[in-house]
């Protein structure tokens, strides 16, 4: 059995998964304010689920928008800021008194997909979440690639291929310091942004895609330039490490057309103009992250053997 968390800003969620990927316990819990808190809630919830599977865990698994930072050990980024510049790995190990495994919540999503999801079949599988921002994760033979840097996926942060303001209107300035990143395009602020641009009004993503199902021009506009800078993004992706499957989650994969138009727009901007890598929606869809958590055990488990 595997148990993994989803730490969020606002709540802690726990779930056991047996061998077969079923889910067997979940069970949420509020986000405290603390550190110290913080471990014992986890440490809490760990208890729980053990006392109701009867089992005892020698892993646990976290994920959470964060890193812990290759130099340091210490974590940065988190969106529960209390954690950053803590070593929560050492910590809730000593506390846990088991082995813990921490990632970012897009490298989980990738995972979750790729070991049991939609990118199960695939050797190299290419996670993206297309939510409010742009994460990314890379997983090859059903282990996580994060890399020397902890960046492996974060692909949201480099710059638009082939930008053009007559294309993609003003440049977009990134909250990490850069211009025109992809997460500031293909996102669901990216695409209110875009109708904004068009329009000098705003209108929610949901919005925007129920006016283009009803054939307003502008939406449409706006949505047909949103494919074709996924697209852009995508490309660069399959032209640099070729995946078997993409993996799309998050609010945007809920837009049924992207799978449609989405391949065809591809083909044109990858190397060679043919398309034979499979564009998948998320089969766990918000499930995937948490899923993911409990898995990282399974995967660092894979590369020491
Ligand atoms: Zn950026």
């Amino acid at each position: 059995m595997l148990i993994g968390f989803d730490i969020g800003g606002t709540k802690i969620e726990v779930c056991v998964l047996d061998e077969n990927g079923a889910s067997y316990f979940k069970k949420r819990a509020a986000t405290p304010d603390s550190y110290s808190l913080f471990l014992d809630t986890i440490s809490e919830l760990v208890i729980d689920a053990e006392t109701m599977v009867n089992y005892s865990f020698a892993h646990v698994g976290l994920g959470l928008p964060g890193t812990i930072s290759p130099a340091t050990g210490l974590m940065k980024n988190a969106n529960c800021t209390f954690i950053n510049g803590h070593d929560l790995l050492s910590d809730l190990s000593a506390k846990l008194n088991k082995q813990v495994y921490i990632a970012n919540d897009a490298n989980c999503f990738a995972l979750s997909e790729a070991i049991d999801g939609a990118g199960q079949k695939g050797r190299l599988v290419f996670g993206a979440i297309l939510g409010t921002g742009c994460g990314g994760g890379i997983v090859f033979n059903k282990t996580l690639w994060e890399g020397p840097n902890a960046l492996g996926g974060e692909w949201g942060h480099n710059p638009l291929p082939n930008f053009s303001p007559v294309k993609d209107g003003e440049a977009r300035s990134c909250y990490c310091g850069k211009y025109n990143c992809i997460e500031q395009f293909i996102s669901g602020t990216g695409l209110e942004k875009t109708y904004s641009a068009y329009t000098q009004a705003s209108l929610s993503a949901p919005d925007i895609i129920e006016a283009m199902r009803s054939n307003d021009t502008t939406a449409l506009a706006v949505y047909k330039t949103l494919i074709d800078q996924m697209a852009r993004s995508f490309a660069a992706v399959i032209n640099m490490m070729d995946p078997d499957v993409i993996v799309i989650g998050g609010g945007l994969s809920n837009v049924e057309e992207i799978c449609t138009d989405l391949p065809n727009q591809i083909e044109q901007y990858i190397f060679g103009n043919e398309l034979k890598t499979n564009i998948k929606i998320a089969e766990y869809g918000d499930s995937s992250g948490i899923r993911g958590a409990a898995q990282l055990a399974k995967s660092f488990i894979q590369v020491n053997i």
